[in-house]
């Protein structure tokens, strides 16, 4: 596995392909307060790219482009926050969605537990370290620990992405879960405007 270090926005000579999967660390839980500073992504070849966002500008016209692409799906696990923050951040438009959590919630029903921790356990046999998840994001000069736990969590969603896949078509439900994330944008976009917290589908 090699780690690429970039700032500011991915570099001209990325090839994104057919699929990227891509996560993102900020500084905190909600987009409007706790700002985007890094954003992983890995094509599916075993080696991830970390992009430290340009937190004076918020602009990367590369990586927006891809995101915006309908031709690239663009794997996530809880694709509602990341979609949320890179378009508030970076003004992107992220189409082509898959999320590893909606998919698993749709077929590992019985199970509570959706974590990424939890599905690459499971599904394929590997045990994650997550001691990074809370570290500061913001520092200019990254730890090698940062650098390899954020790597981490864009290196196994292909696979996760592909046991799902068959898990889900097995269940019959590969057609609800695509409408589930073709409604990321919609369903982030509600975050944004303030209704995070309350289901405008509820009853009461
Ligand atoms: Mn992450």
């Amino acid at each position: 596995m090699t780690i690429k270090l970039h700032r500011g926005d991915l570099p001209a000579d990325f090839v994104a392909g057919s699929s990227i999967a891509i996560d993102t660390e900020t500084l905190g839980l909600k987009p409007a307060r706790d700002k985007l500073c890094l954003v992983q992504i890995s094509t599916g070849d075993g080696n991830a790219h970390l992009l430290q966002v340009d937190r004076a500008t918020f602009r990367a016209p590369r990586l927006t482009a891809i995101l915006a692409d309908p031709a690239v799906i663009k794997i996530f696990h809880f694709a509602r926050f990341d979609v949320a923050v890179l378009k508030h951040y970076l003004g992107a438009e992220t189409r082509n969605i898959y999320c590893t959590k909606i998919a698993s919630r749709l077929v590992r029903t019985y199970t509570d537990r959706h974590g990424l921790k939890d599905l690459v356990r499971e599904l394929l046999g590997i045990e994650l370290d997550k001691l990074q998840q809370s570290s500061d994001w913001g520092a200019h000069i990254l730890t090698e620990a940062q650098k390899k736990y954020a790597a981490t969590d864009v290196l196994y969603l292909h696979e996760l992405k592909a046991r799902l896949d068959q898990m889900l078509e097995r269940e019959g439900r590969t057609e609800i879960a695509k409408a589930c994330f073709d409604f990321v944008p919609t369903r982030a976009a509600l975050d944004l405007l303030g209704w995070s917290e309350e289901d405008v589908f509820a009853h009461a």
